[in-house]
């Protein structure tokens, strides 16, 4: 897919200055007759963390996948609303610019099946990041951010999947960043994961913070009430979810206005 100059100076450029924010208006999907998710109002500030809680089935995944056009992929989806990434609609930009600027992350790591090192290349590679070395250093870097290279610069050549679950979901991660995006997409990252390597990718998620918007789906309330400064509490109602409650995360665990949102964070409810 042809890149616009314009677009071309997200990424490498764009990371010198703070990322851009995202905000989503008016979100309604529909599957067929199944309205994942109602009405959808959400703002994440440039560098912030936001947290998506609530029961399963409340169409969290869906408006997260929403927000780089995943969900746009599905057969017979219909949309309504607004999601804009730094002010920009994203249907105004190229689904090849809208995917590196908006990375995403799976609750099953989900490497490519080569070598640790070639998931990182590969994509630099097909985003047109010529010269081996400059690839080699970019690899290289995303492997020591999020805190692998040490764990694997002797056997890079490895497949990936002879990694931990831990260390595929970081390397994955890492396959993310290399791209240099503005936003990460996270949809529980976590879940899969022993406690151990669940607390090493929850720090790599919390040193995100500033230089990334990330929008992290998570089971886990204490998890949410420990990286995200934003939380959006989601609920059905009447088979159709919806985001009954937002807020600084502090406040929405001190002092939440929905009775079903100060029941749910107190572990009373779903
Ligand atoms: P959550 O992530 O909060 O568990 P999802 O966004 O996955 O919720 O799903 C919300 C609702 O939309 C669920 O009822 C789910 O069954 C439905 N849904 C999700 N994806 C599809 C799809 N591709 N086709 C039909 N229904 C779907
Ligand atoms: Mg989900």
């Amino acid at each position: 897919m042809k890149t616009s100059a314009a677009e071309a100076q997200f990424g490498r450029e764009a990371r010198l200055q703070a990322p851009p924010g995202v905000r989503v208006e008016n979100l309604t999907v529909r599957f067929g007759q199944k309205t994942a998710v109602a009405d959808a109002d959400l703002t994440v500030k440039s560098g912030q963390i936001l947290a998506m809680v609530g029961p399963s089935g409340c169409g969290k995944s869906t408006l997260l996948a929403s927000i780089n056009g995943i969900t746009d992929l599905v057969p017979g989806v219909v949309i309504s609303g607004q999601r804009l990434v730094g002010n920009r609609p994203i249907d105004t930009m190229s689904s090849g610019i809208l995917r590196r600027r908006v990375g995403m992350l799976f609750q099953k790591p989900n490497p490519f099946p080569m070598s640790i090192i070639e998931n990182l290349e590969f994509p630099l590679r097909e985003h047109g990041v010529r010269g081996r070395g400059q690839r080699r250093e970019q690899a290289r870097d995303a492997l020591a951010q999020v805190g692998l290279w040490g764990e694997v610069k002797d056997r890079l050549k490895d497949p990936a999947l002879t990694l931990s679950g831990g260390q595929q979901q970081r390397l994955c991660l890492a396959r993310a960043l290399v791209l240099e995006p503005d936003v990460l997409l996270l949809d529980e990252p976590c879940s899969a994961l022993d406690p151990i390597a669940s607390a090493k990718v929850e720090a790599c998620i919390d040193s995100l913070r500033g230089g990334y918007t990330v929008v992290i789906v998570t089971h886990n309330l204490a998890q949410a009430r420990r990286i995200a400064d934003e939380m959006v509490v989601f609920w059905v109602e009447h088979d159709v979810g919806r985001i009954i409650e937002a807020g600084p995360t502090e406040r929405l665990f001190t002092a939440p206005v929905h009775p079903t949102t100060r029941a749910y964070c107190k572990g009373l409810a779903g």
